[in-house]
């Protein structure tokens, strides 16, 4: 579902060039959790930031579903990109918009008719355990609540992949749990596809089916997270 072939990515040029990402191969199956882990400065964002082209990668080739987004131009993009949600650490969502409007936007934005988008968002509620906060503020919710209505909104567009950037980072470790119990929900339900980037191992262990390390931005080792830890 994901192939990552060869990813490089330099950030300025010359002596300054910091070289990111190196020559990172790195395929994800349909319907796995992959888990990518590493220390602060590893290079994790950044690899995960090329998957959805974020970051353009300065060398390499990124297919996800099939298509090589890579030799997209930025007119194509964003249709593609509809393939791929993403979850950040701090949310990102809209202050201004209740519960139910931040996750009605990405349908909005496709052109989607009210009534549709009224019968999906509910229904994207409910299966992250939210209906009764529809129409609180994101400043009335709890970080777990903040980041089940985030997880919803990149549910919306009926993804693919769902890219999760430290997603439970900033979450304390009870409500970390219930944020990953739900994902791997999500997983088993939808048969989504799961790259997640984390400097814990406890969240690989606990939901992850594959692991990779990364360090000074390259994939040191990979394999499966039950090998990894009968192993470790
Ligand atoms: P991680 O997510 O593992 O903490 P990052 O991908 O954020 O790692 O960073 C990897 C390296 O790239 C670090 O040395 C960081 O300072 C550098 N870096 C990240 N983003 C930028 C940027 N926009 N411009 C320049 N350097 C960057
Ligand atoms: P971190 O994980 O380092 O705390 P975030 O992942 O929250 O940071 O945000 C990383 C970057 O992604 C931010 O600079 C932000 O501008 C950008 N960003 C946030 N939300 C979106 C989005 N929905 N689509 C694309 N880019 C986003």
């Amino acid at each position: 579902m994901i192939k990552l072939i060869n990813i490089s990515k330099r950030y300025g040029e010359g002596a300054a060039a910091v070289h990111a990402v190196k020559n990172v191969d790195l395929e994800v199956a349909a319907g796995q959790i992959m888990g990518v882990i590493g220390e602060s400065g590893a290079g994790k964002s950044t690899l995960i930031r090329c998957v959805n082209l974020l970051e353009r990668p300065t060398e390499g080739s990124v297919i996800v579903a099939g298509q090589d987004l890579t030799r997209l131009g930025n007119g194509e993009l964003p249709r593609a990109r509809r393939n791929i949600g993403m979850i950040f650490q701090h949310f990102n969502l809209l202050s201004s918009r209740t519960v139910f409007a931040n996750v009605a936007l990405p349908l909005e934005l496709a052109g989607m008719d009210k009534a549709a988008i009224k019968h999906r968002v509910n229904e994207l509620l409910e299966l992250v355990g939210l209906s009764h906060r529809a129409k609180a503020y994101p400043s009335e919710l709890s970080g777990g609540q903040k980041q089940r209505v985030a997880i919803a909104r990149a549910l919306a567009p009926q993804p693919k992949v769902l890219l999760c950037d430290e997603a439970t980072s900033a979450l304390d470790p009870q409500t970390t749990q219930s944020i990953l119990t739900l994902l791997k929900d999500i997983n088993k339900k939808l048969g989504l596809t799961i790259l997640l980037i984390t400097h814990e191992m406890q969240v690989v262990k606990s939901i992850c089916d594959r692991v990779a390390i990364i360090s000074n931005g390259e994939l040191i080792e990979q394999g499966e997270v039950a090998w990894f830890f009968a192993n470790a």
